[in-house]
């Protein structure tokens, strides 16, 4: 692994011409990749070259740019496969992001479920990994169970461990929790569902740019992520999934692409990956999301999470020690997520002054209100750090948090 030098940064910063963008006058700080990341120079020109040389539509075509455009988005599949260490491209289906993928699985997989079903979640899982568990829970009469929290922020396992039973079927929980930044420790947690006979799904939305994911080695049944939060386009993620069970599972949705055959009589469906991607798919941001795969890659993953956890554990300690400072998240094993609250000021006037001073920062629940709700909070102040982000920004920052935090006490 290579150690990311301050010239290292310099130069992927020029890939960003956001990042030269001024806000009320200041030289912007984006502190907030957790809800996506930019994008550099290289994936806006793999979709402007999409558009302007390539573009027709996929798969139906004989015509030379219909065939262009599908070996484009089937070359991306090829390279998420190997991203993540996918046995085969048939279990890579594309989706419009990580919402949609747990939709699909919940929605599909929902189905082989049979009433009183068990489905355990967490207490830090977002919002798109508990409301399609709840729409399916409530159509097919299933239970649904979670795992709390230990004082540590950390999931307990002990407490999971005494919730599965013959009757879990699904065990769906995030990889790294996007308001705590806990990397949860999803090998064991697929070990142990294995044992009891359940499926796992693990939400990847927070970790697939800062972790290395091989599906194979963790046994993963489905793992999910998106592509803008890792440098990509938007519209665009991955629902991975093992073979014998996208087989089982039927469609999500119907229309063209996912089909081989249709008669008003019987439709015989197309095989995977096909059978799950009904409709045109967005091919130009799925050819575009190949460059952003590439672009992290030229990094290296290890390097871009080394540099992440260098500025995380730069700014946690200066942060405590502003008066009044209080972060959420304290799990010795976290990702570069520092979720905080000044004193009582309410998470919005902290986000507001911090943008007056040209930092961008998340406020609000994050899409994660039972895990507020267990924090006796209504949301918090969420800085979050990316590969362009540098130590000299993290200083800003800690500064502007001190002016705020003197001004509103
Ligand atoms: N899960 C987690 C942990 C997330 O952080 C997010 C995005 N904030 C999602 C799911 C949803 O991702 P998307 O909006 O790209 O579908």
């Amino acid at each position: 692994m290579k150690n990311l030098t301050t010239d290292d940064i310099m130069r992927i910063r020029r890939d960003f011409p956001i990042l030269d963008r001024k806000i009320y006058d200041r030289q912007l700080i984006y502190l907030d990749n957790t809800a996506t990341t930019e994008t550099p120079r290289q994936v806006v020109e793999a979709v402007d070259s999409m558009y302007y040389t390539h573009k027709a539509n996929v798969h139906r075509g004989v015509h030379t740019l219909s065939q262009e455009a599908t070996s484009m988005m089937e070359s991306t599949r090829s390279v998420v496969a190997e991203f993540i260490n996918a046995p085969s491209t048939e279990q890579i289906i594309f989706t419009r992001g990580t919402t949609e993928a747990i939709n699909l699985v919940a929605a599909s997989y929902g189905l082989l479920l049979e009433p009183g079903d068990e489905i355990i979640l967490s207490a830090m899982e977002h919002h798109s990994d508990i409301v399609p568990w709840q729409l399916i829970a409530e159509k097919r009469g299933l239970v649904i169970k979670v795992i709390p929290l230990t004082d540590n922020d950390e999931l307990d396992m002990d407490a999971y461990r005494s919730l599965l039973s013959p009757r879990t079927k699904i065990v769906a929980v995030t990889h790294v929790s996007n308001v705590l930044g806990t990397i949860n420790p999803v090998k064991e947690i697929i070990d142990c569902a294995h044992r009891a006979g359940a499926v796992t799904i693990v939400d990847g939305a927070q970790a697939i740019a800062h972790l290395n994911v091989d599906v194979q080695a963790l046994d993963a049944d489905f793992y999910v992520f998106s592509s803008h939060k890792m440098y990509g386009p938007c519209g665009v993620g991955v629902l991975y999934g093992k073979r014998q069970l996208l087989e089982e599972m039927p469609p999500y949705q119907g229309g063209g692409e996912m089909i081989k055959t249709v008669s008003f009589e019987k439709t015989v469906y197309a095989d995977l990956p096909f059978k799950f991607e009904a409709g045109t798919p967005d091919f130009v941001g799925i050819a575009a999301f190949n460059s952003a795969i590439s672009y992290i890659k030229s990094i290296g993953i290890e390097s871009i999470a080394a540099h992440e956890d260098e500025l995380l554990r730069y700014t946690t300690p200066a942060l405590l020690d502003i008066p009044g400072v209080r972060i959420f998240g304290n799990a010795p094993h976290k990702s570069a997520i520092i979720s905080f609250l000044i004193g009582d000021a309410h998470h919005y006037d902290t986000g507001m002054l911090l943008d007056k001073l040209g930092i961008a920062v998340r406020t609000g629940h994050h899409c994660a209100q039972p895990l507020m709700h267990i924090l006796g909070i209504t949301g918090t102040v969420r800085a979050s750090f990316g590969v362009y982000n540098t130590i000299a920004e993290c200083d800003a920052f800690i500064a502007a948090v001190r002016r705020v935090a003197a001004m509103l006490s």
